[in-house]
């Protein structure tokens, strides 16, 4: 025979897409267009369906970037659709490349109820089943003209990321709105072919099966009539009924399809528009739902529900009896898909409890995995707090964005810092947002790495980023591929059903140490300062006003503001979300969440500040570590409110007592430049602000490298390949300025003040001792107009370490500090929470910060031996998505501490973040204390239950076990273990003692959490 293959592919492919597919919808008769401009922001519903509309035609241009049209398009069935299945086509101007990224709509009836989405891939209204012809046609849309940001060109930068730059001109124009007949059949027919012909282009083009599914591919459409598709159809799909009869292999791969719409809670446009974007998806989910028997839909994010409830009840009525059904499958348990190595420890534990109790309190159910799809690597605390929060798997396909490095397995149990295991699946198709193409099911056959003992792979299908969700058509295609030869099978599955068989299929999985580094993305830990600062800030001050809470509660009675915790949670947790806090979103956004952060912390003050004084204690300035408030001008008693879990100028944790007499050290001029000096440390300045010297008077030892300069800004260029407020490539050491003059500098009281400018910008440092004269503390206020440019502050640190220690949450983790293998070389730019250490035995230097994330430690060889290149990531100036990211005055503060250890570091993390603050009172015992000084306290709460029972969390901080005895100054009739959504566990044995304290005793294993439920 002649080999007719690549011509019969192309027929097939030509004659689908511009015969067959436009033939799905038949017989279009124009309708009757009216528009309502709404000129702002979004309006209720009521208000869109009453508004006043002009008439409208199709050609007419509409939608300035963010604004809505609310259109109604009216008319009647004709007589001649009697008995045939009547749609609405409406092409507001869709482009089918950008779906979720422009263009989107929610249809309304006359009376409010919802139908459906409109997007670029569903531009059509149901309107009858089986016509009897003459029925009246009325639809409203509330259509958003959200604008293109990611466009063809991609990552260029733009004015259009906020409402006020985004221009006046119209940005759409109106193609379509007609009433058609569905031709079912045609339909069907299309599907037979997509799925077959996107098949054989997979097969190897000698096989047989490849040769016989394209033979009757040709046969179909010889079969098919091209100007009577619709009458021709039948008889296509007929030469089709054979190859699609024929059984997939014994061996195959199996694909659990889990309909899905991944929707970033903000990103390329604002929250509100999230709002919108979720009631629209979900309203067409549950109306799928509802046409098809095995779909199932899985959302995450409680945020998005609550969303739905409060803003669409219409559609959260049919959200709610979908999930009632177990159709409609809430996962991931947490409030919004936060970034997961930025949050801090306890606020990853909120994103499980307040999410959970979502799920919990609406539809009776709690989430078994996470999932988190898309956030920009995942910390090694991950899995205890997922395994301490109830979590039996989790799920993530991020790892598969890796510039360098293949990830080993697709299923595999994670094993973090502490030691805890949590079964784990990366989609081997490597996406969260399946189409079930061909490719991508061939993909996640190929690409699965466990097939010599399992077969099974997850698929989240359907349109994501921005919303859309599934389509029927995937349905559609799903169902050819339920059992076909020569493809992976796809079933649609809840995902629990596909966990449970995963981890059947893998007795013994191979295990994966650590946190997952994802080898992208690296400038997240500093982009957008402000959203890292205002994240930093409220996280502590929200530990802060629970703890003064419970005291003012349980000493005073104090009535617990369960409520304003709760809001201020609910809103730091949203504005973690992983393109908020990472700082990768438009202007809008970050505006918006900077204002947000601002008023949370504003309300918790006042928390503290109305909880103090229900203790008698009154504030008499704002907590900083770097201007203490002179005692001697003060006419009463001075105490320290100390909230952290370490001493603070020896007023113990989370108590309020008499600080001892400051050792804050002094400053001097000295030669051409200054001197830092405490009974415990000395500092050089040189006359250029450089610090040139700093010892540790204990050992004697010098940590700055001899000749050398510290405190050396340097300014590198940064304009990455892709992605620029997600990425920073490596090629950007290779440029380099070191800023090394200096405007100023000169004593001011403690400190020495440094001023540079450079460009536009400048930076004012104060350096200066801290209270206890053991770390030196340095302030930033940073000036920044720069473009594409990446700010570091550099010390030559005379330590030789091979690794560089980080905090995470709940504890830390190494990293080295060369680059042997192409792993270790991905990770140039790494993540830390608090405090990072670069150590040999007996000497180390810690480097803590108040609110950035990112840093660097080089290994150098100078003067004969190896020294460590340590520098804090300080500001970014990427010009996409949002044009003027960082720009304008950003303040950071830095402490470093010489002759440090882990223990110290925790330290010094703990006291800049949540320095002690100067008050006039009565001092206050705390109501825990840990006598191990490795296990910190570091949550006191009262119950989410609003039980009154009092929560203590505890962590091992050293890696290494730890007994301890708790003691709690408060009448107590039980205390229990409980899991990290407060859950009470087993009762724990305590004694009391004659001073009245209750004391447990407690064994913790390296890096543990453990939370105490306290009943009063
Ligand atoms: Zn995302």
């Amino acid at each position: 025979m002649h080999d007719n293959q690549d011509l019969t592919l192309a027929r097939v492919a030509r004659v689908l897409d511009e015969r067959l597919r436009p033939a799905t919808h038949s017989h279009p008769r124009p309708l009757t267009l009216a528009a309502h401009r709404v000129g702002g922001e979004p309006i209720p519903v009521a208000d869109g369906l009453a508004a006043e509309y002009l008439p409208a035609h199709t050609g007419d241009v509409w939608g300035r970037a963010w604004d809505t049209t609310w259109f109604r398009v009216t008319g009647t069935v004709p007589p001649a659709f009697a008995g045939r299945r009547v749609e609405v086509l409406l092409d507001l101007g869709f482009d089918t490349n950008m779906t979720g990224f422009q263009i989107e709509g929610l249809v309304y009836r006359p009376d409010g109820s919802p139908v459906r989405s409109l997007h670029p891939r569903a531009q059509w209204i149901p309107v009858v089943k089986e016509a009897a012809g003459g029925e009246p046609i009325e639809f409203y849309v509330e259509a958003a003209s959200n604008p293109v940001l990611l466009d063809y060109v991609p990552f260029q930068p733009t004015e259009s990321g906020e409402w006020a730059t985004a221009g006046e001109e119209f940005l759409y124009r109106l193609r379509r709105a007609d009433v058609t007949i569905f031709e079912t059949e045609v339909f069907e027919l299309v599907h037979d072919v997509e799925v077959l012909l996107q098949l054989a282009q997979q097969l190897d083009a000698g096989s047989a099966r490849r040769a016989k599914i394209l033979f009757a591919l040709d046969r179909a459409l010889d079969a098919v009539d091209l100007q009577d598709v619709a009458g021709t159809a039948a008889a296509g799909r007929a030469q089709l009924t054979e190859v699609l009869a024929s059984p997939a292999a014994p061996s195959s791969h199996l694909i659990t399809a889990v309909g899905h719409a991944h929707i970033d809670s903000a990103w390329l446009w604002p929250l509100r528009e999230t709002v919108r974007k979720v009631a629209r998806t979900t309203s067409s989910m549950v109306t799928l739902l509802d046409e098809y028997d095995d779909f199932i839909y899985a959302m995450s994010s409680a945020q998005q529900y609550a969303w739905i409830k409060e803003h669409r009840p219409e559609v959260y009525a049919r959200v709610k009896q979908a999930v009632a059904d177990g159709r409609f499958v809430p996962v991931g348990g947490m409030w919004v898909e936060a970034d997961a190595v930025l949050p801090g420890g306890e606020a990853m534990i909120r994103q499980f409890l307040y999410g959970q109790r979502f799920f919990r309190d609406e539809f009776g159910i709690e989430c078994r995995g996470a999932w988190l799809p898309d956030s920009f690597g995942y910390s090694g605390a991950l899995p205890q707090l997922l395994v301490g929060a109830g979590f039996e798997w989790f799920l993530t396909q991020k790892i598969s964005w890796n510039e360098r490095n293949v990830f080993p397995h697709s299923s595999f149990e994670w094993e973090g810092i502490d030691g805890s295991r949590i079964f784990t699946h990366f989609p081997s198709m490597d996406t969260y947002n399946s189409q079930l193409s061909g490719d991508e099911v061939a993909r996640a056959d190929r690409n699965f790495k466990e097939k010599s003992v399992g077969s099974s792979s997850l698929a989240p299908t359907g349109w994501g980023d921005g919303g859309g969700g599934t389509t029927r058509e995937m349905i559609a295609r799903a169902k050819r591929l339920a059992d076909l030869e020569g493809s992976a099978k796809v079933v649609w599955e809840h995902p629990d059903a596909f966990f449970e068989r995963a981890k059947a299929e893998l007795p013994e999985p191979a295990v994966w140490r650590g946190e997952l580094y994802l080898e992208r993305h690296r400038a997240t830990y500093t982009t957008q300062h402000k959203m890292k600062q205002g994240n930093r800030r409220n996280e502590q001050l929200l530990g802060e006003a629970e703890l003064w809470a419970s005291v003012a509660a349980v000493r005073a009675g104090r009535e617990y503001p369960y409520e304003v915790l709760d809001a201020a949670w609910r809103e730091v947790l949203l504005l973690q979300f992983h393109d908020i806090l990472p700082g990768t979103s438009i202007a809008w956004v970050h505006r918006e969440a900077a204002e947000r952060h601002a008023r949370v912390s504003a309300i918790l003050e006042g928390v503290i500040a109305d909880s103090l004084s229900a203790l008698g204690v009154e504030l008499v300035a704002p907590a900083s570590p770097v201007e203490p408030v002179e005692t001697a001008k003060l006419d009463r008693p001075i105490v320290l409110v100390n909230a952290a879990p370490v001493a603070q100028s020896e007023v113990g944790a989370a108590a309020i007592g008499r600080p001892a007499s400051a050792d804050k050290g002094s400053a001097a001029a000295s030669g051409a430049g200054f001197v830092l000096g405490s009974d415990t440390l000395r500092v050089e300045v040189d006359a250029a602000g450089h610090v040139v010297s700093a010892v540790d008077l204990a050992s004697g030892r010098d940590a700055i490298v001899a000749g050398e300069r510290g405190n050396l800004l340097q300014l590198h260029q940064d304009f990455p390949n892709l992605w620029d407020a997600w990425d920073v490539d490596n090629s950007y050491r290779k440029m380099r300025r070191d800023l090394d003059a200096a405007d100023e500098v000169r004593l001011d009281g403690d400190a020495v003040v440094v001023r540079r400018s450079f460009g536009k910008s400048s930076i004012e440092q104060r350096l200066s001792l801290s209270a206890d004269g053991r770390a030196l503390l340095i302030d930033n206020t940073v000036d920044w107009q720069e473009t594409e440019k990446f700010l570091k502050l550099a010390f030559p640190i005379d330590v030789f370490a091979d690794t560089a220690v980080a905090e995470t949450q709940f504890g830390f983790h190494s990293r080295t500090t060369h680059d042997n293998t192409s792993w270790e070389n991905a990770r140039f730019e790494t993540h830390v929470q608090r405090w990072f250490l670069v150590r040999e035995p007996g000497f180390g230097v810690a480097f803590a910060n108040d609110s950035s994330y990112g840093f660097d430690v080089v290994r150098s060889r100078r003067g004969g031996t190896v020294v460590s290149d340590v520098r804090f990531s300080m500001l970014r100036a990427p010009r996409f998505p949002d044009p003027r990211a960082d720009l304008g005055v950003q303040r950071m503060r830095f402490a470093l501490a010489f002759g440090a250890d882990e223990a110290r570091a925790t330290e010094l993390g703990w006291a800049i973040n949540t320095p002690a603050r100067p008050a006039r009172g009565s001092e206050v015992a705390p109501l825990a204390t840990s006598s191990d000084p490795r296990v910190l306290i570091s949550a006191v709460k009262l119950a989410d239950d609003r039980s009154g029972d009092l929560i203590v969390r505890l962590y091992e901080s050293s890696g290494g076990r730890a007994t301890t005895q708790v003691s709690v100054d408060l009448p107590v009739s039980a205390v229990r273990a409980a899991d990290l959504l407060e859950r009470p566990g087993e009762l724990v044995e305590y004694v009391s003692t004659t001073e009245g304290l209750v004391c447990v005793d407690l064994s913790l294993r390296p890096f543990q959490v453990q939370t105490l439920r306290i009943t009063r």
